[in-house]
């Protein structure tokens, strides 16, 4: 429960595909935030899997690629 929270690093992404700010450490890895609950671009083209359009929850909000990565190149930590 006590995720550790950073600050986030140029190339870093949010689950939205935004530059993250923020950077919590969880049991799933690292996840970005960009800070900006909006949901993010909901158009357009998934940049985690390529898909043409992001996906989206039963009910509607945003949900996170499954190919999501804090990094779309490089593998360094
Ligand atoms: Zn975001
Ligand atoms: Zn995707």
């Amino acid at each position: 429960m006590n995720d550790g929270v950073r600050w986030g690093r140029p190339g870093e992404l949010c689950t939205c595909g935004r530059q993250a700010i923020e950077v919590f450490e969880t049991d799933h890895g690292p996840v970005g935030w960009c800070r900006i609950s909006d949901g993010g671009n909901s158009v357009g083209p998934c940049p985690f899997c390529g898909s043409p359009r992001k996906h989206f929850t039963p009910w509607g909000d945003l949900g996170r690629c499954p190919s999501y990565r804090l990094r779309l190149v490089g593998g360094d930590v």
